[in-house]
């Protein structure tokens, strides 16, 4: 690939596929690049066990392909990753998108010539590539967070990370693994790992709380009605708050009786998913005191499961409001703590403070191990986009004009980096929603802009400065109306050491946002800036 191209997509997970179709249906000259060995994005990468999805089967797949979306089986309530990643590689199949990727190909660098409007994308391991627009579909959760641990590369065992997970099968039988974190990817790996591991080591920094995920098979009588009527589903999911139609409710917890309270928020736990935090009441997120009757109901969830009550009360969340940190659903989490061969070290109470050659050495001792797995998460949302180290109009570099948080226009471009669009970037529903509804709503758009610009003859488009900072502004002050900000999540950058905080995705409504989006397209593109030049694009 040498010549230059009207569109460059970097990534082929959900929305990079997505991408690519679009604009080649739409006669663009598109090309795809990927870091990974083939598609699948998140699917690809995170491979460890236990790793599956945590929203329903029917919301988690593209809506534009009917045939497919007939005869995919939908099997269980929560797929597992294998399941997705052939999901995934049926639709790069089907769709004859492999010719238009260029697979193991991490780009580092992307650069804007102001007087060509054209970008440069360069190839870590070498190769060049120019467009004249480039969109990012580099993820969310996609640039792996390693803690710098003293000592880390002495350690004579095997390190892994949720995040990159070998290919091959990994034989835990017989081993002493300690797993580093409990957010979601650790919550479905512990207790998988816990019956193939001679002995499991959980080092919990910041206990969790999550929800059963009551996973299973799905009656097939359920999925042929859901298949009937699939494009209405599919509609409601894009108008909805989270991009799964869950049926909302009007009644705060503080409106009922504390047996009703308990009586719903029963029902929901045995229902499992999401609909104990999104179906139970209108104010779980909103309300100090309507979130404590939640919180405390979870909390004494754990004091029933776990029998050892000093575990039990380790494992208990506290000081942040509970749904603020990104719940996990989970299969036998807490009960995991039940096996003798499970031990929960207090990172609060003993910090680590080096890994040996034998081991993790807290300020307790030494825990012998000859795994240690990462489940550490992510430099979330921003991560993935500073790491392309993107220098734009005038020489300006992202990573300094990002410096005190990110400003986007929707979250889908950025003022001084003209012809450059970024998908579920932060500003965007993205994390806090069904993502594949979310991926779509930003293919469809940014695909539609484009053709709109060819139409019109227009060679650079840039968000303005001022749309860019009144959208950013819009962003924080809905966060700040939410319970949101007083937890140290990544969804604040709080997990990365030096990152600014502030809150990343909106939180407006998978459907308000886009009727936002769809009323700036219907409108002209108010907030861009649009320049008309010698050749048509
Ligand atoms: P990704 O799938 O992350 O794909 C991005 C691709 O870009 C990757 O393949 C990456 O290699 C590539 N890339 C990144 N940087 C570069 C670079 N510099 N050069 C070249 N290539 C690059 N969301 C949900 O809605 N529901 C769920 O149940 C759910 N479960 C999840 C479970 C896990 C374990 C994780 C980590 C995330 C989960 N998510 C879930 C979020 C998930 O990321 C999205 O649902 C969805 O897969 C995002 O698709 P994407 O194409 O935007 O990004
Ligand atoms: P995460 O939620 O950020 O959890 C990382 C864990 O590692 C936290 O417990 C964190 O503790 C701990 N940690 C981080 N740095 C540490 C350090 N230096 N020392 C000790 N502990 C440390 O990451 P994740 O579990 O990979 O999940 C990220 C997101 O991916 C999820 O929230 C979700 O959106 C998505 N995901 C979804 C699913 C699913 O079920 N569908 C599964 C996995 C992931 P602190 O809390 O104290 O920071």
């Amino acid at each position: 690939m040498s010549d230059t191209v009207d569109v460059l997509v970097i990534g082929a997970g959900f929305a990079g596929l997505h991408m690519v179709y679009k604009l080649r249906e739409a006669g663009f000259a598109v090309h795809g690049l990927e870091a990974g060995s083939g598609p699948g994005g998140t699917w690809y990468w995170n491979r460890y066990p236990g790793a599956r999805c945590d929203s329903e089967v029917m919301y988690y797949s593209f809506s534009f392909l009917p045939e497919l979306e007939q005869e995919w089986p939908l099997q269980e309530r929560y797929p597992a990753q294998p399941e997705i990643l052939r999901y995934l590689e049926r639709v790069t199949e089907l769709l004859d998108l492999h010719k238009d990727f260029t697979f193991d190909t991490r780009v580092d660098r992307l650069t804007f010539d102001a007087d060509t409007n054209l970008w440069t994308i360069r190839g870590e391991a070498g190769g060049e590539w120019t467009a004249r627009f480039v969109v990012t579909a580099v993820g969310c959760l996609s640039a792996a967070n390693v803690p710098q641990i003293p000592g880390a590369d002495s350690f004579a065992g095997r390190t892994l990370h949720t995040a990159a997970w070998p290919h091959e099968p990994v034989d835990l039988g017989g081993k002493r693994v300690g797993v580093i974190g409990t957010g979601a990817s650790g919550i479905q790996a512990i207790p998988v790992i816990a019956t193939q591991a001679a002995h499991l080591t959980v080092f919990q920094r910041t206990a969790q709380f999550t929800l059963p995920a009551a996973n299973g098979p799905l009656d097939p009588r359920m999925v042929e009605l859901w298949k009937q009527n699939y494009p209405e589903w599919r509609r409601r999911a894009r108008l909805s708050s989270a991009g799964i139609p869950y049926t909302p409710t009007d009644v705060s917890a503080m409106e009922v009786t504390a047996e009703e309270r308990r009586a719903r928020y029963e029902a929901a736990w045995e229902q499992g998913g999401y609909q104990f935090g999104l179906g139970t009441f209108n104010d779980i997120l909103l309300n100090e005191e309507s979130n404590a009757t939640a919180a405390d109901f979870v909390r004494g969830k754990i004091g029933e499961l776990v029998d050892d009550p000093e575990v039990a009360e380790l494992l208990t969340p506290r000081g942040y409001p509970i749904a603020t940190k990104r719940m996990p659903l989970d299969t036998g989490y807490y009960v995991t703590y039940n096996r003798p061969n499970v031990s929960l070290v207090d990172l609060r109470r003993s910090p680590i403070e080096e890994i040996t050659e034998a081991g993790i050495r807290t300020t307790a001792g030494l825990h012998e191990l000859d795994v240690i797995v990462y489940a550490t998460g992510f430099d979330a949302l921003t991560g993935p986009l500073t790491a392309l180290n993107v220098i734009g109009r005038n020489g300006s570099a992202l990573t300094d004009a990002w410096c005190e948080g990110p400003r986007t226009y929707l979250g889908v471009a950025i003022p001084d980096f003209p012809n450059l669009f970024t998908i579920t970037g932060p500003g965007s529903p993205s994390v806090v929603s069904n993502m594949p509804v979310s991926t779509e709503q930003h293919a469809e758009w940014i695909g539609n802009l484009l053709i709109h610009l060819r139409e019109q003859g227009i060679e650079r488009v840039e968000a303005t400065r001022e749309a860019a900072d009144q959208w950013t502004d819009h962003v924080q002050q809905v966060a700040s109306g939410t319970l949101y900000p007083r937890a140290a999540s990544w969804y604040m950058g709080a997990n990365i050491p030096g990152k600014p905080r502030v809150f990343l995705p909106y939180v407006g409504g998978v459907g308000n946002y886009r009727k936002k989006c769809d009323d700036v397209a219907a409108s002209g593109y108010p907030g861009f800036a649009l320049t008309a030049g010698r050749t048509r694009v």
